[in-house]
């Protein structure tokens, strides 16, 4: 029976062990393989002083191996601590305090159960005379202590690990689920033993329920991916990306950031406070940039809002902040701020702009300036009455577009304008050409044309004037510029002129034809003695016109 229990004591820690030295070649790739390699070192230190003490050896160096027990149960015990820190923060690191915190314990009992005076407070009776077998140790006060304080640190390992399990990253969850199902067989089994240790000469079988959590954690390792390097990759990710990263709580306060945000954070604020988590998110970041972010504030129910805007917060730096809500169950709800300078990409798209509305306006410029060569293009420079090439082509357009609508037009010659260049100078028949082309622009209509189209030679094309109503206009077109007085060097003199009227009508007329008839109308106006209106009949050859008018 004892040797039994030696060999199974013995060779238990074989496969912890194997492990554990798996976890130590992974120390590199993941700080949670030193705290899984202590946890096994441990649990193998404790099995084979279980065997120790069960071995048939003398009393003496059987007792030997009490100290090996507080040791390695505190390595188990410090091991199991760091892996369940380790899972829920990849960064955790155990400190020198912790270290010094976890170690004096199983140190001093160790010391305490090997020095005579006080081996009795370790152990209330040890008996180990018999060769193998019956060994008789019933817990004393330091046991109870140590068994009491070796709990509360399991105890809390696993309450951690729970919550990771419940809320967690989904890798820690994973993580956290499979360290808890190998730690509760042995925690059970050494509760169970050490209830019952009470002097019947038990043996504490803990260590060998170690080999549950030394298979478990071994296919965690192997097939389970526990030592997966992906946690402190994602922190490395995290801590040297170059967008800033800010995590807030519930209550408003900042609770970690990168060291990308600290930079950001900086151009926010360049009286930075020297640690800016544990300070309110609110008042660090300032309500202007917050406000632009989040114009309408957290909701009312107090959960966050999600918002999105790139802030200018300095004459050169902009921003681009998103905010979103993170995990909102219970208490455990936040704010997650991704902050990214985009001072470059917004002075490029500003110096774009800029160029842009340049470009524009150089557009317009040209556009102007081509909308008057076009304009000058069809202006007789003298009068500012449209020329001959204008007049053309609205003629051709509206003749070919009139239909059923009749067309006319209106051929206007100052008579015996010779004899005003001849007696008052080229000047002074400039002036009368301006005057009179002045006139016949104001008795012509939005829609009509009046164009210059020789020395003193005008046309005008009436759209919608048929014959009578265009004889009817011509006659007052040519009264208004009878009765215009010139000014010439001197004194002043009055003008008559000729007209002739055709309308458009015929079959296959065009522009030029209808001008062919007006002008021949014309002729026949100043043939009749001048300062007359003559209308070229409807389907007339440009000989074959009517006098509509003659002043006496
Ligand atoms: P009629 O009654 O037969 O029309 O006689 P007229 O003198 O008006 O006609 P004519 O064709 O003999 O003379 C036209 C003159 O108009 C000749 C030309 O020197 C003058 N003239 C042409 N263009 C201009 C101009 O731009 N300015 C001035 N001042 N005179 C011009
Ligand atoms: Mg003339
Ligand atoms: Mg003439």
């Amino acid at each position: 029976m004892g040797t039994l229990w030696v060999l199974a004591f013995g060779l238990a820690p074989l496969l912890t062990a194997g492990v554990g030295l798996a976890a130590w070649r992974h120390r590199r790739d993941n700080p949670g393989a030193r705290a899984l390699a202590l946890t096994l070192a441990g649990i193998s230190g404790w099995s084979l002083a279980c065997a120790w003490v069960l071995a048939p050896l003398a009393p003496g160096l059987r007792a030997a191996a009490y100290p090996a027990v507080f040791l390695s149960v505190g390595a188990t015990v410090a091991g199991f601590w760091g892996l369940s820190r380790l899972v829920a923060d990849p960064r955790w690191r155990m400190t020198r305090r912790t270290g010094v915190l976890l170690g004096v314990e199983p140190v001093a009992l160790a010391v305490l159960s090997v020095l005579p005076a006080t081996t009795d407070l370790v152990f209330g009776r040890t008996d180990l005379t018999a060769p193998t077998g019956a060994v008789m140790l019933v817990g004393g006060p330091l046991f109870a202590a140590h068994s009491l304080y070796s709990y509360a640190f399991i105890a809390a390992s696993l309450l951690r690990l729970v919550r990771v399990a419940r809320a967690g990253a989904p890798l820690a969850r994973r993580q956290a689920v499979v360290l808890l199902v190998s730690a509760v067989p042995p925690t059970i089994g050494n509760v169970v033993m050490t209830t019952s240790m009470r002097g019947d000469g038990v043996v504490d079988l803990t260590p060998l329920f170690f080999i549950a959590t030394g298979l478990i954690a071994g296919w965690a390792v192997l097939r389970a991916g526990l030592l997966e390097v992906v946690p402190v990759a994602r922190d490395l990710v995290v801590e040297t990306m170059t967008d800033g990263v800010l995590v807030s709580d519930r209550a408003g306060r900042l609770v970690d950031l990168n060291p990308a945000a600290r930079r950001l954070l900086q151009l926010v604020r360049p009286d930075d406070v020297a640690d800016p988590v544990g300070e309110r998110f609110a008042a660090l970041v300032g309500p202007t940039l917050l406000g632009a972010v989040l114009p309408d504030g957290p909701a009312a129910d107090g959960t966050f809002a999600s918002g999105h805007a790139v802030v200018q917060v300095s004459a050169d730096v902009w921003l681009d902040v998103q905010t979103v809500p993170v995990g909102g169950r219970g208490h455990r709800g936040g704010r997650l701020t991704v902050v990214r300078d985009v001072s470059t990409e917004q002075r490029r798209e500003a110096d774009l702009r800029r160029l842009n509305a340049e470009l524009a306006e150089h557009v317009a410029t040209v556009e102007r300036l081509r909308a008057a060569l076009a304009e000058e293009a069809v202006r007789d420079p003298l009068t500012g009455l449209h020329n001959r090439r204008h007049l053309d082509r609205e003629l051709d357009a509206a003749v070919a577009a009139g239909g059923t609508d009749p067309v006319a037009v209106v051929a206007v010659d100052v008579d015996h304008f010779k004899s005003v260049n001849d007696r008052w100078g080229h000047a002074a028949g400039d002036a009368v050409l301006c005057s009179v082309a002045d006139e016949l622009r104001a008795a012509a209509r939005a829609e009509d044309v009046v164009a210059r189209v020789g020395g003193e030679e005008f046309v005008l094309v009436l759209a919608g004037a048929d014959a009578g109503a265009a004889a009817a206009r011509a006659e007052e077109l040519r009264a208004r510029c009878a009765a215009l007085v010139h000014a010439v060097p001197g004194g002043s003199t009055a003008l008559t002129v000729s007209i002739g009227v055709a309308v458009a009508g015929l079959p296959g007329d065009a522009g030029p034809e209808v001008l062919a008839r007006a002008d021949a109308a014309l002729y026949a106006a100043k043939a009749a003695g001048r300062d007359r209106v003559v209308l070229a009949a409807p389907g007339a050859t440009p000989a074959d016109v009517t006098d509509v008018f003659s002043p006496s």
